[in-house]
């Protein structure tokens, strides 16, 4: 596994919509490790391809200890409505609050290409949210109605960045 880069705000890359992975293969496992390997070294809660420079629609987040790794995730349903803070690691030392669905169930392919669906509520709903944002070149801050830089002292705060 290794740490990759993470692309930050104003990379191109972060705009594109992602192609659909078509098969998965060990390519693709290398990168989905890499990917959660980065999450992790980075204290996020969750991260998309394109922020570590590629354009296939994968995602891994990661809540109360449970890794969730997404291959082409569609999300099928949504239920009721949250309003929070959110930040992103492609947007360090921002935050804003982002209106979301309170409840999401979103399927997926897993690792090895099998069909998998998850729901979750919360912070599960919202990281869902925004890493699948993520995938159609959507970054939160376009979403934020309130976008700040964090303090000094609210860097070391709860905020979670996805
Ligand atoms: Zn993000």
């Amino acid at each position: 596994m290794a740490i990759r880069n993470i692309r930050v705000e104003g990379d191109p890359v972060l705009a594109k919509v992602c192609r659909p992975v078509t098969e998965m293969n060990d390519h693709y496992r290398e990168i989905l490790d890499d990917m959660t390997e980065t999450m992790r070294s980075a204290d996020g809660v969750g991260l998309a391809a394109p922020q570590v420079g590629i354009l296939r629609r994968l995602v891994v987040v990661e809540v109360d200890d449970v890794l969730y790794e997404l291959v082409n995730p569609e999300i099928v349903s949504t239920e009721g409505e949250q309003y929070g803070s959110e930040g992103c690691l492609s947007v360090p030392g921002y935050a804003g609050n982002v209106k979301r669905p309170m409840k999401v169930t979103v399927k997926a392919l897993d690792r090895n290409g099998e069909p998998v669906e998850y729901t979750g509520e919360g912070l599960l709903a919202r990281a869902f949210c925004h890493e699948l944002d993520h995938l159609d070149g959507i970054i939160y801050t376009s979403k934020a109605d309130d976008l700040h830089k964090l303090g000094e002292d609210e860097e070391d705060s709860e905020e979670d960045e996805e």
